[in-house]
């Protein structure tokens, strides 16, 4: 591997390759980093059954649409093959499989340390998403709890469930899709969360997701009344729900050896599987101190306050309205190359 570079990019998952795409185009020397050995990002440890919650047409990164896909939600290795070919299109310079350890300050640059050796950059983009760290809320009783308990990024079919009593955990589009996933299979399926369900209209696809986001950002009182849910029904799901399998249960009052205690109710459980969410992948940054007490760093733009070398993309909002989606990433990317463009574009030379 090289030893220097202008943007050392750690994560090659669509926000570390729409952010290649940028660089390439403005004529920044750049390299990605990936500890994967293979193309995809995540979307290579999600369970095999899931499925996009948009079409192809509105699943794509910058400069090459997603080929289109027979069915109207895509499968998840239709987004692998698309990432894969993405990769290649544009010939991104991405060096796999490559752990970054650990990002240090030194005078003008940052030492990026590597299993592979130290890789020295005027500016460092974070692509490292969030799904090397799940969330699991803290219950009490969770440990005493005899029987098995996964994160949803741990699940992979419903095979591994045949005849349990499970209870799903979680009310957004993972903790949906996997119930309905269990249906056929469980013995009994419960979905537990502290919030209501939201579902879109039927009609919706996840693109609602994308104009929610930006209105968010750009009418937020607006945004706040015209909220219609955040739950995709995709084909399975409304199957489910007609079922009477999505009927929801309050959040466990807490958990017991058997199962799990909700008001006067306790629900015998072989299995639970927390749908809870992620946290930023970050702590090859710990030695740059970045991070604040409400656990992500401070950023303007898509800039670290507390040094401005560092940059984020992809996390959740906090990077960029809905950059933690195929369709949303590439915007960020674009903004966040065209803000470093002018500062580290070589004297004379001038992006397409
Ligand atoms: P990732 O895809 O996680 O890529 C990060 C990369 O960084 C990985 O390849 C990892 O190996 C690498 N990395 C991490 N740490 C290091 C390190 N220290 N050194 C080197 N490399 C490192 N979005 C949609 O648009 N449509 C959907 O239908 C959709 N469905 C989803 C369903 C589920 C269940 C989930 C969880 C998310 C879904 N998303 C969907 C959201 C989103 O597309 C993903 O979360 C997406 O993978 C985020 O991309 P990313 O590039 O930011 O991160």
């Amino acid at each position: 591997m090289r030893a220097d570079v202008a943007v050392a990019v750690i994560g090659a998952g669509q926000a570390g390759l729409a952010c290649g795409y940028h660089l390439r185009r403005a004529g920044l020397d750049h390299l990605i980093l990936d500890r994967h050995s293979s193309p995809g990002g995540a979307w290579q440890s999600t369970w095999p059954s899931l499925r996009l919650f948009s079409s192809s047409a509105h699943s794509s990164l910058p400069g090459w649409p997603m080929p289109s896909h027979p069915d109207a939600f895509p499968p998840v290795d239709h987004a692998l093959s698309y990432l894969a070919a993405y990769e290649r299109r544009y010939a991104l310079p991405v060096e796999r499989p490559v752990t970054v350890q650990d990002v240090h300050s030194g005078d003008e640059c940052l030492d990026v340390v590597t299993d592979r050796g130290l890789l020295r950059a005027r500016h460092v983009i974070n692509a490292t998403g969030t799904w090397s760290a799940p969330f699991v809320p803290q219950v009490e009783g969770a440990r005493s709890f005899g029987g098995r308990q996964i994160h949803s990024a741990h699940y992979r079919g419903p095979e591994d469930f045949a005849g349990q009593r499970v209870a799903v955990v979680g009310g957004g589009n993972s903790g949906v899709q996997i119930t309905a996933d269990l249906v056929d299979h469980a013995a009994q399926v419960s979905l537990v969360s502290a919030r209501r369900l939201r579902f879109l209209p039927d009609d919706v696809d996840g693109r609602h997701l994308f104009a929610q986001a930006t209105a968010r950002l750009t009418q937020p009182d607006e945004a706040e009344a015209a909220f219609v849910g955040n739950v995709v029904a995709l084909p399975r799901v409304r199957e489910a729900r007609a079922k009477g399998a999505l009927r929801l249960r309050a959040m466990f009052d807490r958990m017991t050896p058997t199962g799990a205690v909700i008001g006067r109710d306790h629900l015998d459980l072989d299995a639970v599987i927390w749908c809870t969410g992620f946290r930023p992948a970050l702590r090859h940054l710990r030695s740059l101190g970045l991070r604040t007490s409400r656990g992500i760093p401070e950023v303007e733009g898509h800039r670290s306050v507390r040094d401005p070398r560092v940059s984020f993309i992809g996390y959740g909002d906090w990077t960029g309205p809905a950059s933690a989606t195929l369709i949303g990433v590439g915007r960020t990317a674009k903004a966040l190359v065209g803000d470093l463009a002018g500062e580290l574009r070589p004297r004379g030379a001038s992006g397409s």
